[in-house]
């Protein structure tokens, strides 16, 4: 199948308006950077997210799966194959039942901890200022202010390799720091149970106004980024080391070291993917030279260097 046939079939399984053509990822990354996708589609229902994703495997097309574009770094080349977004304009669906909420990967942890929040239900306040789709959140087991997806999943259904639907327990999902299970095994996250606890909804409003208001103050959230570069390394913070470092604000062309919190690395003016690419490297030479301290990137980079999609 070539590109204007893939085109055409996604088209029939999509609606038409779900399927793009020469894409630029920076419309769909927190960054606003990224080159473009051969095609791009955002399916609207399970159904159809299983039927393209099994077209894409039958026709042996190089697919990337991206949930919100908030933990990436999509190069300047973008990405010669087809993008399967799943993010709130697809599958967003949130179902509550008892102290259980149901939720399609595509719901933003935003919205999915006000809705818990609204029903009493408490365990998701640490994921309100989370840009993140549930599924992207799920794969990093994202976490903030000593919370994590781990803490209140249950379980995942998933669509694995072979085509096949299956549920996992929280035991089997291997979370970690910033990682799952995941990461290896290349499923796709299609919904997430979690169990939450009974709360008067005004003291969970209270405490995530209160972590708003923590992460606004210290996070440059007016500027394009994704989020914290670099994980914490242990026993020590990636934000303290790159400011001990003297790297507080410094520029590579349009990327730079936040002045406002040194573990973001932020677009600031005119930048490409290549520039916050080269800077990530510079901050983690130095910090090693210096402290004897790798910083491993929480970011995800992702596509093709500019040039290499070309032929
Ligand atoms: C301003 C800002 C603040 C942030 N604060 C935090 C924070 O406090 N804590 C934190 O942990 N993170 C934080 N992040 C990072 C980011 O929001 C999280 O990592 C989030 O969970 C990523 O979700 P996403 O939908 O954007 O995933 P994407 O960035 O689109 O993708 C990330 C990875 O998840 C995979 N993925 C996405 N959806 C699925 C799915 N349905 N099934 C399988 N794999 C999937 C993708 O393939 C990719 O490898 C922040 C980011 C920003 C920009």
């Amino acid at each position: 199948m070539n590109w204007n046939q893939l085109f055409e079939k996604l088209k029939e399984i999509n609606t038409k308006d779900r399927v793009y053509r020469d894409e630029p990822m920076k419309k769909h990354t927190n960054f606003r950077l990224g080159g473009p996708a051969k095609l791009l589609v955002i399916p609207e229902t399970e159904e159809r997210l299983i039927e393209t994703i099994t077209t894409l495997r039958e026709a042996r097309a190089p697919m990337l799966l991206i949930g919100n574009g908030t933990n990436l770094l999509i190069r300047d080349g973008g990405f010669s194959g087809v993008v399967v977004k799943m993010n709130h304009q697809g599958m967003k669906t949130v179902t509550v039942e008892g102290t259980k909420m149901i939720v399609e990967a595509g719901a933003l942890l935003s919205t999915v901890s006000k809705r818990a929040q609204q029903a009493g239900l408490s365990g998701l306040e640490f994921a309100g200022g989370i840009p993140g789709s549930l599924g992207g959140a799920v794969y990093m087991n994202a976490g903030a202010y000593g919370g994590e997806m781990k803490d209140v999943v249950t379980s995942v259904r998933i669509l694995n390799q072979s085509g096949e639907v299956a549920t996992f327990a929280r035991e089997e999902l291997s979370f970690g720091y910033r990682t799952s299970r995941f990461h290896q095994m290349g499923d796709i996250v299609l919904s997430v149970t979690m169990e939450l606890i009974e709360m008067d909804p005004s003291e969970i409003l209270m405490t995530m106004k209160e972590l708003d208001f923590k992460r606004t103050s210290k996070q440059p959230l007016d500027k394009p980024s994704a989020g914290s570069t670099f994980k914490r390394p242990e026993g020590d913070y990636a934000g303290r080391l790159i400011d001990a470092a003297g790297l507080r604000g410094l520029r590579y062309r349009g990327a730079r070291v936040s002045p406002k919190h040194c573990g973001f690395v932020i677009l600031d003016g005119d930048g490409c993917a290549k520039d916050v690419e080269v800077l990530i490297g510079m901050i983690q030479k130095t910090v090693f030279d210096q402290f004897g301290v790798f910083l491993e990137r929480e970011v995800i980079i992702l596509g093709d260097e500019k040039g290499d999609g070309d032929a």
